[in-house]
């Protein structure tokens, strides 16, 4: 089953919430901030149309892997250079290698940061798109689900 994580507006927080055709709110623990839902029968079969929260269609998907994690382990590995002669970053890489086959793919809502775990049709999420992100975030422009396409 599709789980869904709201990115709390207020304070940032993750509200963990499973589709419900009756949830018409999620409420956040941390400030109480109750944020609007809007789930279908689509999410409730696992299928990521819609997003519940800002009613978007753009989406990307992405490792369910913290960036900052993944930053820090960068540093960490990058200081030891010196004194393994390298090895510290080749056993980073394996160690990302080993992750990232482990860890599942989680789609995220471009406009509002919600995430979305145990999609059944996460195969039709495109991957990041920088650009996309610009025009969401900044110009607030809706691509209505159509993936900007490279020219
Ligand atoms: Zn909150
Ligand atoms: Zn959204």
């Amino acid at each position: 089953m599709m789980t869904v994580e709201i990115t709390c507006p207020e304070c940032g927080s993750g509200i963990n919430v499973y589709p419900s055709l009756d949830a018409k709110v999620a409420d956040c623990d941390v400030c109480q901030t109750q944020v609007p839902t809007k789930f279908t029968a689509d999410h409730i079969e696992s299928n990521l149309c819609d997003c519940p929260v800002c009613e978007r269609k753009d989406f990307y998907q992405q490792k369910d892997f913290s960036r900052k994690i993944g930053v820090a382990l960068f540093v960490i590995a990058a200081c030891f250079v010196p004194w393994t002669y390298g090895i510290s970053l080749i056993v980073l890489w394996l160690v990302d290698l080993f992750l990232f086959r482990k860890i599942p793919n989680v789609a995220i809502c471009y406009k509002c940061h919600t995430n979305f775990r145990g999609l059944a049709n996460l195969s039709a999420i495109p991957p990041y798109n920088h650009e996309m992100n610009d025009r969401i975030v900044y110009s607030d422009h809706d691509f209505k689900g159509k993936p900007l396409e490279h020219h």
